[in-house]
């Protein structure tokens, strides 16, 4: 994947990014579609605030999450037990509806010689789900990310969510969480460890 650079990009007096004006229309095409007038004073504004608001959505495009992982320390002193980051609170967006997925997700690794600074598997997350999204595959691109970058024993990644395009339209089902989760390595392989980390993780 090629990472997109918009470091170059227009900026107003007030260090806002310009929205070029065929996104603008475009959301006023939207506005119009919604059955509203995006003409009228409250909704002035919007098209430049949606257009940004997109951008930081989908900030993980500019970035490859694996790079939080390139620093890692050796000197643990003998520590070979499971290092959880658990309950980040994250939101993405999903890529059928463009609706909010809100959720936290649980993140474990059994290292093998090598830790990272606990802030950075969250920031793994973010890279991840700064994106277009489906849940699954989110969850495996955190797993696989660690999995690729720290070669540990075993990773164990849990996401619970909700999804806004089954919230707030379709069944309209609200606090309906769907759980995701990816093991590898030991986590996969053997039983005793993936309970182990799934009690750790508050889950059975
Ligand atoms: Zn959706």
């Amino acid at each position: 994947m090629n990472y997109v650079n918009h470091e170059f990009e227009a900026r107003d007096e007030d260090g806002k990014l310009i929205v070029p004006e065929p996104v603008q229309e475009a959301i006023r095409t939207l506005l119009r579609w919604a059955g509203d007038d995006p003409e009228r004073e409250g909704l002035a504004d919007t098209p430049a605030r949606v257009g940004r608001a997109w951008r930081e959505y989908c900030a993980g495009y500019e970035e490859d999450p694996g790079i939080h992982l390139r620093r890692t320390f050796s000197e643990v002193a003998g520590y070979d037990e499971v290092v959880l980051l658990r309950d980040i609170p994250f939101q993405s967006h999903c890529e059928h509806h463009l609706a909010p997925i809100t959720g936290t997700a649980s993140i474990a690794y059994l290292p093998k010689n090598r830790v990272v600074g606990i802030s950075k598997l969250a920031r793994v997350l973010h890279g991840f789900a700064r994106r277009l999204q489906i849940q699954e595959r989110l969850t495996s691109e955190v797993a696989n990310c660690i999995w690729d970058n720290l070669q540990p024993h075993g990773v164990a990644v849990v996401i619970d969510a909700q999804h806004g395009c089954m919230t707030g339209r379709g069944v309209r089902t609200p606090g309906v969480g769907m759980v995701t989760s990816r093991m590898l390595g030991c986590f996969l392989e053997d039983d005793s460890s993936r309970k182990e980390v799934l009690s750790l993780m508050g889950r059975k």
